[in-house]
């Protein structure tokens, strides 16, 4: 018998987050990643009519935690998984978990393997699925978004590159479900940065309807990342050239800091 299909709903929280939530049509269970408001949470549950079972967790960041103790109150047995290394800032974590080893959804008979991924904090994990319908899963919170990655607040630009370079590893096929809509103004800078980017032009045309249309750009593929991301193009001549380097590294951190500056 085929196993159900998973179905993974964007819940819209604050300005532009977005809080995953997993769910079955054959089973009762919800487990939500990184739910920054228990609000939304709560009322997709009830409409739903689901039981939230696991909460998966990337990093520390208020947007990222702060529905948690709301949601545990709610439902007291729900398993809470996080970065061991940012434990301490995570309350009511159940289970802590570091680079290599596997999550077990049991609601969902699901496993995913964590990664750590350190560059915009220092603990900061994502949760992969390599097999679910043939397509790979990846929640990387805010370390790759759609044409950009996240800001270094307590990484060096020389770890977000070695965490962009193990996601870049994945196959091309995995869906990225980052946690922020921030892919119209990643585009904005990405074409300022190759403005020839025939991707990046069509992504943007692609993506600006989306919006228009009040619709998610995510998730987003790591083969059309791979086309349209400059963060994940600093080996290509064309971006070598423009940053007058040839090393990698050096590409990758001019244009961490140019981000950080652009106005679009
Ligand atoms: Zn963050």
């Amino acid at each position: 018998m085929q196993p159900e299909k998973l179905t993974i709903t964007p819940l819209a929280a604050f300005q532009d987050n977005y809080i995953w939530c997993l769910t079955k049509p054959d089973s009762d269970a919800l487990v939500v990643v990184d739910p920054g408001d228990a609000d939304v949470v709560l009322q997709f549950a009830r409409t739903t009519k689901r039981q939230l079972s696991s909460i998966l967790v990337t990093h520390h960041h208020w947007d990222h935690t702060d529905g948690i103790a709301a949601l545990k109150q709610h439902w007291p047995n729900t398993q809470i998984i996080g970065p061991d290394y940012e434990a301490e800032r995570i309350p009511s974590l159940t289970q802590t978990v570091h680079d290599g080893d596997i999550v077990q959804l049991e609601e969902f008979d699901l496993q995913f393997q964590v990664l750590h991924l350190p560059g915009h904090t220092l603990g900061h994990i994502a949760y992969y699925q390599s097999s679910v319908d043939g397509a790979p899963l990846l929640f990387c919170g805010d370390t790759l978004f759609s044409a950009g990655c996240g800001r270094l607040f307590e990484g060096s630009p020389e770890q977000m590159h070695q965490s962009l370079q193990r996601l870049m590893a994945l196959p091309n096929e995995t869906l990225i479900y980052c946690t922020h809509e921030y892919t119209l103004a990643n585009l904005a800078f990405a074409r300022a940065v190759e403005p020839d980017n025939q991707a990046v032009i069509a992504h943007l045309t692609k993506c600006q309807q989306l919006r228009d249309n009040q619709l998610p750009t995510l998730p987003s593929k790591l083969a059309t990342e791979k086309a349209i991301n400059p963060f994940l193009r600093c080996h290509l001549p064309d971006l070598q050239r423009k940053y007058t380097s040839s090393s990698e590294q050096a590409v990758f951190t001019a244009l961490r800091s140019d981000k950080d500056r652009f106005k679009s």
